[in-house]
């Protein structure tokens, strides 16, 4: 095998490729663009464009495409060829600055909450010079964001790249009070840990569940399931092991640092941890990663499942998002180094993440609340919609003693005792680590554990960045204009600490006393996505995007209907797939076991006579009744779609999809459950939850 080293971003018009392919001049000013964020005029777009083609053409590329994140969760493109007409009927390859800045794509049928019709018909997509472009099938993808004629965001990426200047601006004003004036710019970072099940793409066709929604609607629990935890780390299968490798090379030749790939908890179920990096770099790669984990399945005879919560009764598939800030000078403003207790910045910086996450709870379980991810969050396995932070007991000793005034041993200096010096000092609290809690810190950066394997990272990241922003406004003003600036920033400590440390929760976030404990504290617990949406329309909400321009009006009322339009809508597949796997599969399925139980049941009453047929009546009885429940349940399902569907208001109607139809789905998949258990293997339609999680 080639050496990684020389294919590592050989499909990405990275940095060492414009170096070399871009005149010295133009090659500063791109690259000033992407680390301060400058425009770029139609001069350097043109330079760029020609250099950018000439490239792709050399790399086989016949197409471009303006690559976007719209606001379905998945990226979108419309390719077009890099072939124009000349006058004289011939065809030469053309792309200029001009379409490397700006597109227009048919953006109608994409998802724009009313914001297309409320301001222009078409979108518009803009080159995102901070984010590399590149190659894939033969097409050069130029990442861009998706607005509407009057600028409103109508994807992902523009929001994120809003909230990144926003929070770097403030950042800024921080470090330079703390006297390193050599920094020019701040960056949030990200490393988004990718949970996924594998599954045997024969079997997938025949569950209409996985084809249509992605999830299983039923299936009765296997004998086995992960209580051995034979498969967390365990050896890796050839089938995956080849998927893996083929996986990692193509991440590798798009220049995404995927690193460690392993089982997960689940049988069937695995992870991609990549290197982590600048936020929105993170986001288009996690975004790759997803569309090359699907596609590079399909070519192994595998389907790879993105759903939070494909199969009841094991783990859930989540998506953990690491976050830190960091200078362009290298230093990691949540790194606590040797001595946290005198490091200054760094305890400014993890209260004020302390501040935010408790001022805006409700901000970070919005950015989280899809209708696939409501079905992990909660049970014992993913952390619990009340959102709190771990941050050890070593981290809290040092906040508790600058709260009240005490003080502690240096603990960074006791090292732990596994007979080995060869471990890095601050380590002790952080191995022995909170798995319950949704916000954990991890040694030099935060951990939040609830974003759904299927989601962008990008809305969990604009709401940290947001809520960041306005702490550390908050801060700067104070710190500027203080008297002392040691004392000031001690006591920004003390009272930050003191007044938001009800959100600091070491302890099991899965017990049933925190959930009593969390409401004591006022903590808020949003179960559902309806619930939590509401929330994103707060005035103090709208005052605090609009304040820092990450979002106007328009946009937070466009997002909020989305969302909201997105639950039911997926609710609505669910329910009709689930009333068409019993109508036309299920219950048939019954019917015709109980046919043959009574045959068998009429020939041998002939036989022995009626008494002591104990097991084919039980069966009988069993499988009858729950032909009838399904019967009345499905009824019951179709009234209440119907209801549903004919509410106009969008809250209203989300709500009712969460409430009732949701709940008989539920009632419904219990019977057929039962059911499952029941009919013989040769008569259930579908394959059974141990053929899935079993068989690759
Ligand atoms: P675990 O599974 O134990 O949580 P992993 O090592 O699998 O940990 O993943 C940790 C993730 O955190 C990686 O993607 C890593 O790149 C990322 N990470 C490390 N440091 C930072 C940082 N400063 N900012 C953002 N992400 C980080
Ligand atoms: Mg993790």
């Amino acid at each position: 095998m080639d050496n990684i080293s020389n294919y590592f971003g050989a499909n990405v018009f990275g940095d060492s490729v414009m170096k070399e392919r871009l005149p010295e001049e133009t090659y500063n000013l791109l690259r000033n663009a992407a680390v301060e964020g400058k425009s770029i005029d139609n001069e350097i777009a043109n330079t760029v464009a020609l250099a950018m083609k000439e490239w792709a053409i050399e790399k086989g590329a016949t197409h471009y495409t303006h690559w976007f994140q719209p606001m379905t969760g998945i990226t979108a493109e419309k390719h077009d060829s890099f072939i124009a007409p000349t006058d004289d009927g011939h065809i030469i390859m053309e792309f200029s600055g001009k379409e490397l800045i700006k597109g227009e794509p048919d953006a109608s049928s994409f998802p724009s909450g009313g914001l297309r019709a409320t301001f222009e018909a078409r979108g518009y997509t803009a080159w995102d010079p901070s984010s590399y472009a590149f190659i894939k099938d033969n097409t050069l993808c130029i990442p861009t964001a998706f607005c509407s004629y009057g600028g409103e965001a109508l994807d992902q990426k523009t929001p994120l790249l809003r909230s990144m200047d926003a929070i770097e601006k403030q950042a800024l004003r921080i470090v330079k009070l703390f006297g390193m004036t050599d920094v020019k710019s701040v960056r949030t970072t990200a490393g988004p840990e990718q949970e996924y099940f594998l599954i045997d793409k024969e079997l997938w066709k025949k569950r209409p569940d996985l084809v249509f929604c992605g999830r299983t609607l039923m299936g009765a629990v296997p004998p086995k399931g992960q209580e051995m935890n034979d498969h967390y780390f365990g050896v890796i299968k050839p089938r995956v092991s080849e998927f893996m490798k083929e996986l990692d090379d193509e991440l590798w030749k798009l220049g995404v640092l995927a690193k460690t790939e392993h089982n997960e908890a689940a049988p069937a179920q695995h992870e991609l941890a990549p290197v982590f990096t600048t936020t929105n770099i993170a986001a288009d790669h996690n975004q790759l990663t997803m569309e090359l984990m699907k596609k590079i399945a399909d070519k192994h005879g595998l389907v790879c499942l993105l759903a939070e919560k494909p199969f009841k009764g094991v783990n859930g598939s989540g998506k953990h998002n690491n976050w830190s800030m960091a200078t362009d000078t290298g230093v990691n403003l949540l790194s606590p180094g040797k001595n946290p207790r005198e490091n200054l910045l760094f305890l400014l910086c993890l209260v004020a993440v302390i501040k935010a996450v408790d001022k805006h709870q409700d901000l970070l379980r919005i950015s989280v609340a899809t209708a696939g991810n409501d079905h992990r969050l909660g049970g014992a396995e993913a952390p619990p919609t009340i959102i709190s932070m771990y941050l050890g007991d070593e981290l809290t000793e040092i906040l508790e003693d600058i709260e009240n005034g005490t003080s502690h041993e240096n603990r960074g200096k006791t090292k732990m005792n596994i007979g080995t010096e060869a471990i890095p000092e601050f380590k002790k609290d952080n191995t022995d680590r909170n798995r319950t809690s949704p916000f954990a810190f991890t040694g030099n950066k935060f951990e939040f554990r609830m974003l759904g394997s299927a989601s962008s990272i990008s809305d969990t990241n604009v709401m940290l960045n947001t809520m960041m922003t306005d702490v550390l406004k908050e801060f700067a003003d104070r710190i500027e204009n203080a008297k002392d600036f040691e004392t000031e920033v001690r006591e920004i400590i003390r009272e930050s600490f003191h007044n938001h440390k009800r959100i600091v929760f070491n302890g099991d976030g899965y017990s049933e006393k925190w959930q009593e404990e969390a409401a004591k504290r006022g903590l808020l617990n949003l179960k559902s996505t309806p619930d939590a949406i509401p929330y994103l329309l707060s005035d103090e909400n709208i005052s605090l995007f609009t304040r820092y321009g990450i979002f106007n009006n328009a946009e937070l009322r466009c997002r909020a209907d989305i969302s909201l339009e997105n639950y039911s809508k997926i609710v609505h597949i669910e329910a009709l797939t689930l009333g068409e796997m019993v109508k036309r599969d299920v219950m048939p399925a019954i019917s015709k076991s109980v046919k043959d139980c009574c045959k068998t049941l009429e020939i041998k009453t002939r036989i022995l006579g009626g008494d002591n047929l104990k097991a084919e009546k039980a069966i009988i009885k069993t499988l009858s009744d729950c032909y009838e429940n399904l019967f009345d349940l499905v009824t019951k399902l179709d009234l209440e779609v119907e209801k549903a569907q004919a509410e106009a208001d969008i809250l209203k109607q989300s709500g009712l999809y969460n409430k009732s139809v949701l709940m008989l789905m539920e009632e419904i998949r219990a019977e057929a459950d039962k059911a499952e258990t029941l009919v013989p293997r040769e008569n259930w339609p579908y394959p059974t939850y141990g053929d899935l999680l079993f068989n690759v």
